[in-house]
């Protein structure tokens, strides 16, 4: 049977990386487990007058580079392993776009969708009274994941703010605007994977066509541009969820690109295709108004899985970990995987997918957009000063490209030393490269 627990799969990657980049076994060793591990419980007033306890979690992985960074998860099926393998991969990706950050990761076991909102703002309260002695804006800094929202994040700074005595916007990234967000967090997922997107499709035959003076406008902007179908020699595109990332990377994709066509998405009812191309505003008002995309009217109903298997050119798996694994990989037929998602694919899907020429955009490097506007929100929270949408973008896209040629070029240059490795062992030697050194100067290895 294929290992599927998330922290087993994260360290294998490092193993295999660590062992391909020849690294001291010091680093190595430092690497594979968490700096620090923290399991509370949050005693929670729920409104039918009971208490409840949930269990949370914040893992600091490393913060060689920096404050940890990285996001709290809500959800059913939270647990240790899925949070501490989160918590390496985000050292990874804060590594792999150079941003001044170690990783960490949290969550909490509840099921967000059947809690009032008082109760969430209770329970995010009492996370934050857990772990507060913990985590502030040069220690470790929380932000919005699967489940959690930009309203969740201003009742945790506002819990922070009152137990240091001092308005404290640094602790916390993702938060609303009116409180010290960043314009362009909101998008800035799947933002940052369509520029990394752009930079790869000229590398490997998928002819993306750029949206003069379209790339650092606005979602606000864009969302008003009136949405065509390309007729000629569109790209196809298939995207698993409807989250934050999934519902985003539809409206950017499109309107971005001249000639992209999603021509089917999914959320966790199901999936729906449509030969001709799925509209980004009518599937946001089925998925608003009947609480799944399936309801569009005249679509094909498929599943999860066949999405995943579509006779398309570019696959967004933008869900939950583990659904490109060794019993699928080699039925995917996609030229570039951009993968939104943390942990999506399977170290035996990896092997398969380089196999057969599939280009994969790892998560760590792909979906790295969030972390880096969060990076610059809390820039912007330190200096109390406020950058328009375009300066956020730009920014942006800069730090995307630059980390997707970093990657790209170490691939070649170990394919020149005669290791021929997929995109994820690049990405990963790039960012292990990077905290080694962090951690060599600092004298611990
Ligand atoms: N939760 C997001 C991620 O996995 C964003 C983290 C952050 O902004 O700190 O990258």
């Amino acid at each position: 049977m294929e290992e599927l627990n998330p922290f087993k799969i994260a360290q294998k990657q490092l193993d295999e990386a660590a062992e391909i980049m020849e690294l001291d076994p010091a680093t190595h060793a430092m690497l594979r487990e968490p700096m620090r591990t923290m399991i509370v419980s949050i005693p929670v007033k729920m409104d039918d007058g009971t208490t409840k306890v949930f269990k949370g979690f914040r893992v600091q992985y490393n913060d060689a580079r920096g404050p940890t960074k990285g996001g709290l998860r809500w959800h059913p099926e939270e647990n240790i392993d899925t949070v501490r393998a989160l918590a390496a991969w985000m050292t990874w990706k804060t590594a792999v776009v150079d941003i001044p950050y170690g990783g960490g990761k949290g969550g909490v076991i509840c099921n967000p969708k059947e809690m009032s909102d008082a109760e969430k703002e209770r329970l995010a309260r009492g996370w934050v009274r857990a772990v507060g002695r913990f985590i502030g804006p040069e220690k470790d800094v929380p932000a919005p994941d699967v489940y959690t929202t930009p309203q969740i994040m201003a009742w945790m700074m506002d819990e922070y703010s009152k137990i240091v005595g001092y308005n404290a916007p640094g602790v916390i990234t993702g938060k609303p605007l009116e409180i010290g967000g960043s314009k362009g967090r909101a998008d800035a997922t799947a933002r940052g994977g369509m520029y990394v997107l752009r930079e790869a499709a000229k590398c490997c035959g998928v002819p993306l066509k750029e949206n003069e003076g379209k790339m650092h406008k606005s979602y606000l902007e864009l969302e008003k541009l009136e949405e065509t179908t390309p007729s000629e020699h569109p790209v196809t595109v298939a995207i698993q969820g409807y989250g934050n990332a999934g519902k985003f990377a539809h409206l950017l994709i499109k309107k971005m690109f001249r000639n992209a066509k999603v021509v089917a998405v999914s959320d966790s009812k199901g999936g729906i295709y449509v030969e001709d191309g799925l509209q980004y505003s009518k599937t946001m008002e089925v998925k608003q108004n009947t609480g799944s995309v399936t309801n569009y009217p005249g679509a094909q109903q498929i599943t999860n899985e066949e999405l995943l298997e579509m006779e398309v050119d570019i696959l967004v798996p933008a869900a939950l970990e583990n659904v490109i694994r060794g019993d699928n990989a080699d039925k995917i037929k996609a030229k570039i995987i951009l993968e939104l998602a943390n942990g999506p694919t399977t170290p035996e899907a990896d092997e398969i997918l380089h196999k057969n020429g599939v280009m994969v955009l790892p998560d760590f490097l792909a979906n790295a957009g969030g972390v880096t506007v969060s990076y610059f929100e809390w820039v912007q929270n330190i200096n109390g000063y406020y950058w328009e949408f375009e300066e956020v973008y730009e920014k942006l896209d800069k730090k995307m490209s630059q980390a997707f040629w970093d990657v790209y070029n170490t691939q070649k240059e170990y394919f020149d030393k005669g290791k021929d490795i997929h995109m994820r062992a690049a990405a990963y030697i790039v960012s292990i490269q990077r905290v080694a050194d962090a951690m060599k100067i600092r004298g611990w290895t």
